[in-house]
C-alpha cells in the first residue's frame, strides 16, 4: 500500500464508539477499538502502541501521559468532522470495518469462491482484509457514507 502525504496518527477509539471506529476505518484511518477496558488499561494500549486516545471521556482525554482527543459531540457525523479537522484527512485506502485490518486488492478469480455469485458476476474489482478474510466491492461497501453498510 503507498504511504501518501504525511501520516495520520494511529487511533485507538474509546468504549462506546465503535460505530466512529468503523466509519473512520472506512476513510482510510487506523483506528483500534476497546470496549469494556478500565481506563489505565486504555492508556497502557495507547501508549504501548503508539496510539491517539480518541474519547468522549473528558477525564481520561485529560490524564497524564497519554495523547488524547476529547470528542464533545455525541454526534456520529460532528465526531467524523471534528476528527478529520484535527486529524486532517487520512490519505490512506479504506481499512476493514470489522476487524481494522489492511485491504488488499484481489482478482475476480480469487474473489469468486467468496462472493455471491451474482457479485462476482457483476463486479471486477474487488479488495479483501487480510485480516479477517472479509471481502469488498465497490457495488455494495465503498461508494461513500450514504451507502455506508450501518449495522456490519
Ligand atoms: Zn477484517
Amino acid at each position: 500500500m503507498p504511504e501518501a502525504g504525511a501520516k495520520a496518527p494511529r487511533l485507538l477509539i474509546d468504549a462506546m464508539l465503535g460505530d466512529l471506529a468503523r466509519r473512520l476505518r472506512w476513510l482510510g484511518y487506523d483506528a483500534a477499538y476497546r470496549n469494556h477496558l478500565p481506563d489505565d488499561e486504555m492508556i497502557r494500549i495507547a501508549r504501548e502502541e503508539g496510539r491517539l486516545l480518541v474519547t468522549r471521556d473528558r477525564e481520561l482525554a485529560g490524564r497524564r501521559g497519554v495523547r488524547a482527543i476529547y470528542l464533545a459531540a455525541t454526534d456520529l457525523d460532528e465526531q467524523v468532522r471534528q476528527l478529520t479537522a484535527e486529524l486532517g484527512p487520512s490519505l490512506h485506502p479504506p481499512r476493514c470495518i470489522a476487524c481494522n485490518g489492511e485491504l488488499v486488492a484481489i482478482t475476480v478469480a480469487e474473489a469468486t469462491p467468496l462472493v455471491p455469485p451474482y457479485v462476482a458476476r457483476t463486479q471486477t474489482e474487488f479488495m479483501r482484509c487480510v485480516g479477517c478474510g472479509r471481502v469488498y466491492w465497490p457495488g455494495t461497501h465503498l461508494p461513500g457514507l450514504q451507502r455506508w453498510p450501518r449495522g456490519i
